[in-house]
């Protein structure tokens, strides 16, 4: 996870772009509705960016190594970012990137002085190759790849944690800690961590079904009990609870009065300030599995055995 600690700043809400030229191709920046801010500060085309040794290319991930990156070194200063903030212009046609993060609305002044509002998502230059995943043809090593995508993602959690903790020492209530949330850099550098480990383990754990024969079967929904521990994933509306454990605290069934829904919903209490929100099974993950110093242990022998090979 070295590389990921960034110093706290918030993500910025208003952008002006610049009467100037990329840093890469020389092209007028006013020329271009989908920009690449890194973490210096300085804007370049995305499709420039994208090009960069240490950036996967979000749009097709195929050619690229499945941990194949490193920090950019921005064409402008040359100062190093791991994280890169894609701001484009709304279209209908715009959907999030594989390893983007959720959308958020920015005011961005354009180079002729009109002001409207873009689409900024935050991610880590990098996503999972899911065919580098299905080439891994020994269980075991699938098995150890997953565990390993686990522990790192809890322990992911672990340090959002310490700065939800930071926010709430900071802000009165707990709809300014939540907004705090939202717009903090480091917040969502974890969350571009989680949403990579999270891809890695659906990943790996199609692989487990493929390699032990059970071809094409669909994976089943997970199902939560009131009293699970579950931490939030992919909610894109409100991309501050991602990363955030809690509790299940009732269950929801579709079609009932209080869900008139077709799919199951659940009353999740987060840990963070007790928040009471309503979530679907697919913005749950399972966290009822303790990092014991046994279990750490039986892993790092794993890692130390596959790794001879
Ligand atoms: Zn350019
Ligand atoms: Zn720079």
């Amino acid at each position: 996870m070295n590389g990921l600690m960034l110093a706290p700043y918030p993500l910025p809400q208003r952008y002006t772009i610049p009467k100037d030229v990329c840093g890469i191709c020389r092209c007028s920046l006013a020329l271009t509705s989908d920009l690449a801010r890194l973490k210096c500060g300085h804007l370049h085309c995305w499709q420039c960016v994208k090009g960069l040794p240490g950036c996967a290319d979000a749009d097709s991930s195929a050619d690229k190594g499945m941990e194949d990156y490193g920090p950019l070194s921005c064409p402008t200063c040359h100062k190093g970012s791991e994280l890169v903030e894609r701001i484009r212009k709304p279209s209908a046609s715009l959907v999030p990137d594989v390893c983007g993060g959720p959308f958020r609305d920015v005011t961005v002044t354009e180079a002729e002085g009109t002001v409207a509002v873009w689409k900024a998502s935050y991610y880590l230059p990098f996503c999972v190759n899911q065919e580098v995943v299905v080439g891994w043809g020994d269980l075991n090593f699938v098995n150890w790849k997953l565990e390993t995508a686990h522990i790192v993602a809890k322990l992911t959690r672990d340090t959002l944690a310490v700065t939800c903790k930071r926010l709430a020492a900071s802000h009165k209530t707990a709809d300014a800690i939540f907004e705090a949330l939202r717009w903090d850099a480091e917040a969502e550098a974890f969350r571009a961590g989680l949403r990579v480990k999270d891809a890695l383990a659906s990943a790996c754990q199609d692989q487990i079904r493929r390699l032990a024969g059970r071809k094409h079967k669909k994976r089943s929904g997970a199902s939560f009990g009131e009293g699970s521990c579950v931490w939030v994933c992919g909610v894109v509306g409100r991309p501050e609870y991602n990363g955030l454990e809690g509790k299940v605290t009732a269950i929801l069934p579709p079609n009932t009065p209080d869900n008139k829904s077709d799919v199951t919903r659940y009353h999740v209490c987060l840990s963070l300030c007790g928040q009471l929100v309503s979530l679907r099974a697919d913005n749950l993950r399972g966290s009822d599995t303790p990092m014991t110093d046994a279990k750490l242990m039986a892993h790092c022998f794993r890692t130390m055995s596959l790794g001879k090979k």
